[in-house]
């Protein structure tokens, strides 16, 4: 690490303690804003320790809808993300306004909205999910008529294969993701015959068909450290594999495409860090009236997980 860099750490350990903060950084994020975090996880484990945290601030290392989820969860603390325009593109993709629109299509369909959406969007669904427990939750529904799922079409997808249960697909996409290419993984599999496959749901369909495991980024993570095999091709955002190696040394992490990188993720650098800490700005605050309705689909999401 370059003394500017060993400086910009101490300055933001510094201020952290004094902020009486808690960093949060999710997997995708740069490897040095990782290795500064309280804790790296994915969308579902950054909830669960927003919701258990008794820090009074939360700096949150990853895109806007994570920060919502945190202020959703925990509406007496100060949340900041340290770049206001790391957005999610998917999350993106759909509207409160075109989600009314959608439901008045389809009166009585219970909405299930992927995590990767605005706290507006959560406001009008009826329970949350994220990669990790999208498979469990809507297993739980069976005794619901239709099933609106929104925005990622091809987690919908994804879990309509291992449920057997069809759904309303919304047409959102990771845009990182779809630069995975089935291609990308025969070729790797040709070059690496022991290694094993695992991909993220947010993938092409097509891509998650020669997979050998379909899994979060949080089960990812839990895969490498407990699989035998040596080599791993890893179809996510390129941000994991820092994490990977640095967790399992012993093991060879080959990521199943250089191009899946997430821009958005990556504007969390450690000079905003420190900037955010300093100003304590920008902050994220979900205002009330959204928030209880968001918070009752966050809450039966955990409570399934
Ligand atoms: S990787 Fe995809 S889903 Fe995740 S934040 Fe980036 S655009 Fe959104």
């Amino acid at each position: 690490m370059m003394d500017s860099d060993a400086r910009l750490v101490q300055e933001i350990l510094r201020l952290k303690q004094a902020r009486k903060a808690v960093i949060l950084a999710h997997n995708y994020q740069l490897g040095e804003v990782q290795d500064i975090a309280d804790f790296v996880g994915d969308s579902l484990e950054l909830s669960q320790k927003a919701a258990g945290t008794d820090a009074e601030v939360i700096v949150f290392c990853g895109v806007h809808f994570m920060a919502e989820t945190a202020s959703i969860l925990c509406p007496d603390k100060t949340v900041l993300l340290p770049d206001m325009h790391a957005g999610c593109p998917m999350a993106d993709m759909i509207t409160a306004d075109g989600l009314r629109e959608k439901k008045k299509e389809h009166p009585g369909a219970t909405v299930v909205c992927y995590i990767n959406s605005s706290a507006e969007v959560k406001a009008e669904s009826d329970v949350c999910c994220t990669s990790a427990n999208a498979v469990r939750l809507v297993d739980k529904l069976a005794d619901r008529k239709e099933i609106l799922f929104v925005p990622d079409q091809y987690l919908g997808h994804y879990v309509s294969t291992k449920t057997g249960r069809e759904m309303i697909l919304w047409p959102g996409f990771c845009p990182t993701h779809i630069r995975i290419k089935s291609q990308d993984i025969i070729r790797l599999r040709g070059e690496h015959p022991q290694a094993k496959v695992v991909v993220h749901p947010e993938c092409r369909p097509e891509v998650v068909a020669l997979a050998d495991e379909v899994l979060s980024t949080g089960g990812i993570i839990r895969f490498a450290a407990n699989t035998e095999v040596q080599e791993v091709i890893v179809g996510t955002e390129l941000g994991i594999i820092h994490r990977l190696r640095k967790e399992n040394p012993d093991k060879r992490f080959i990521p199943a495409s250089e191009q899946a990188v997430c821009p958005r993720m990556k504007l969390i650098t450690l000079e905003n860090i420190l900037w955010t800490l300093e100003e304590m700005a920008p902050e994220v605050k979900v205002p009330e009236e959204i928030r209880l309705r968001a918070r009752t689909a966050v809450d039966r999401m955990l409570e399934v997980a």
